[in-house]
């Protein structure tokens, strides 16, 4: 399977994929033939295949998994829309020869509910349209068309023309007041500058690992115009000085991978810039985690998703133990036409005393969902009125979310916020990646809240205590008919307070929102 492929450690979790592709499953054996092949300890190995959720190890003497997997996706959105009932039809209607599995968000939310039956999403998905998916064969997923590659790096081609250099570009990102749209909002041009003042070499990561509840932006700009990112990644990689580029895309957008994959070939074959970046795609292996920068950077480099202390920051200390530029899929979308149309265009666009524009993915009770380019700060009541066509039939809204699991649940009466960085932090919420989930009244608040904790009791990678027990704890807290608010905000405390990385500082939000926009749910009201 390896064939003359490198036997580097930074690609065990790619020879990990290789495996688990061809044979459906990791067996000891296997595992203990690829140690051997990249001399490394099996115990090493084991660890980091047993990390991810899309490997299936099997131990010695255990047994293989059915050949087939239908994955639904029970996260928010998908529950809202009846994924419950949905496993529950398709254990009935497919029979033991498939493994039915419930996953986390696959970045579909707008058609929920989603199932994918191997690589293959059905979305909408019915009992009926899955089955028939695994009965037509269906496995694979279409592969996104990409963009023409005639029509692309227009606007890096032009910098190199016109002989700017890095300086103007930093400035002219700092001027847009262009920020880190993953979710924690680091001013781009400053970030660039950052790193490109570190020693040489340096290496830039493209931040493709979207995996927030809610979230399914970048997949659909990568989609569209997987180009136009692309230009945004070798402008960030010229005016810094990255020698290489590794794209670290999620594994659930199989069809994304392959149009990159055409993307890159197009763009080596006409190259905009010379010497061209090393380009590396690399598949993540389904691990929220990973979304965190340095947990990702440790996925790269072919460990365990488990993020690392700091300081050193990434952009000193990061890949490889090089200056690393981190950026998301949209942050780099946007970078080419910044600098195409000037900062004053894009700082002009803003709405309620805010500027910029941003992509919203917007789900749940809404009758146009999908992905949403507005103008930061605006309101929910704006974004559903104007780009979702109002409510879903039959819908009033109840309670949104700003920010996907960890931004927070905020009431219907606080429908007129502007909605950017730093605008609902007063009122315990973030806008993170700008994934809003709408609620109406017929939704079921604590379970819904319960769904969000348990997302992050599935997904925390264990490393530290207030994390790791704080979400279990969490979980088995809201299984009681009444809530111990004390309890949970003592827990969520010390949960914000002690945990190492973001997922364990923003686990409680979800939870402490709807106990202070709603406290009748301590006592039980749905
Ligand atoms: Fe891991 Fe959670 Fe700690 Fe982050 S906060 S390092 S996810 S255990």
């Amino acid at each position: 399977l390896l064939a003359d492929a490198p036997r580097r450690r930074d690609l065990l979790v790619e020879h990990l994929h290789l495996i688990q592709d061809a044979d459906g499953h990791l067996s000891a054996a296997m595992l203990a033939a690829l140690a051997e092949e990249m001399r490394l300890p099996q115990a090493e190995v084991f660890e980091v295949a047993s990390f991810y959720h899309h490997f299936d190890v099997v131990k010695e003497g255990g047994q293989a998994p059915p050949e087939l997997t239908v994955g639904v996706c029970d996260s928010l959105s998908c529950a809202l829309a009846g994924a419950d009932a949905l496993v529950g039809r398709l254990e009935e209607l497919l029979g033991a020869s498939v493994r039915v599995r419930r996953v986390p968000c696959v970045g579909r939310c707008a058609q929920a509910p989603v199932a994918v039956v191997q690589r293959h999403p059905v979305a909408p998905a019915t009992a009926e349209r899955v089955a028939a998916a695994v009965r037509d064969g269906l496995r694979e997923c279409v592969p996104a068309n990409p963009s023409d590659v005639r029509q692309a790096y227009r606007t890096l081609r032009a910098l190199l023309a016109q002989g700017r250099d890095a300086a103007t570009v930093f400035a002219a990102l700092e001027e847009a007041g262009l920020r880190g749209l993953g979710g924690a909002g680091f001013p781009t041009g400053r970030k660039w500058r950052i790193v490109a003042a570190e020693p040489a070499p340096r290496l830039m990561v493209v931040n493709a690992d979207e995996g927030e509840p809610g979230t399914f932006k970048d997949r659909v700009l990568l989609e569209q115009d997987p180009h136009r990112v692309l230009e945004g990644m070798l402008i960030g990689a010229w005016a810094t000085g990255c020698t290489d580029c590794y794209i670290y895309l999620r594994d659930e957008y199989a069809g994304v991978r392959a149009g990159l994959a055409r993307a890159i070939d197009a763009l080596r074959a006409d190259p905009p810039l010379h010497p061209l970046p090393g380009i590396h795609l690399r598949r993540g292996a389904g691990a929220y985690v990973c979304g965190e920068e340095s947990a990702l950077i440790e996925s790269l480099e072919g460990r365990r998703g488990v993020p690392r202390l700091r300081p050193p920051y990434v952009a000193q200390a990061g890949l490889f133990g090089r200056p690393t530029l981190v950026n998301n899929v949209e942050t780099l979308w946007w970078a080419p036409e910044i600098l195409a149309r000037g900062p004053q265009w894009f700082a002009g666009q803003g709405r309620h005393g805010r500027s910029g524009l941003r992509a919203f993915s917007v789900s749940g009770r809404v009758r146009q969902p999908g992905v949403k380019i507005a103008p930061a700060g605006i309101t929910l009541r704006e974004l559903v009125d104007e780009h979702c066509g109002g409510m879903a039939e039959g819908h009033e809204l109840r309670a949104w979310l700003p920010g996907g699991a960890s931004g927070g649940l905020l009431p219907a009466s606080m429908a007129d916020l502007p909605l950017d960085f730093d605008t609902l932090q007063p009122h315990g919420c973030f806008i993170g990646s700008a994934a809003v989930i709408v609620l109406s009244r017929q939704d079921d608040l604590r379970a819904a809240v319960r769904n969000l904790v348990r997302f992050f009791r599935n997904e925390s990678c264990g490393q530290c205590t207030p994390c790791r027990s704080g979400t279990a704890r969490l979980d088995e807290l809201l299984a009681q008919p009444r809530w111990d608010g004390a309890l949970i905000g003592e827990l969520a405390t010390a949960m914000a307070d002690a945990s190492i990385c973001g997922l364990g500082q923003a686990a409680p939000n979800p939870l402490v929102c709807a106990i202070r926009h709603f406290p009748e749910l301590l006592e039980g009201a749905r």
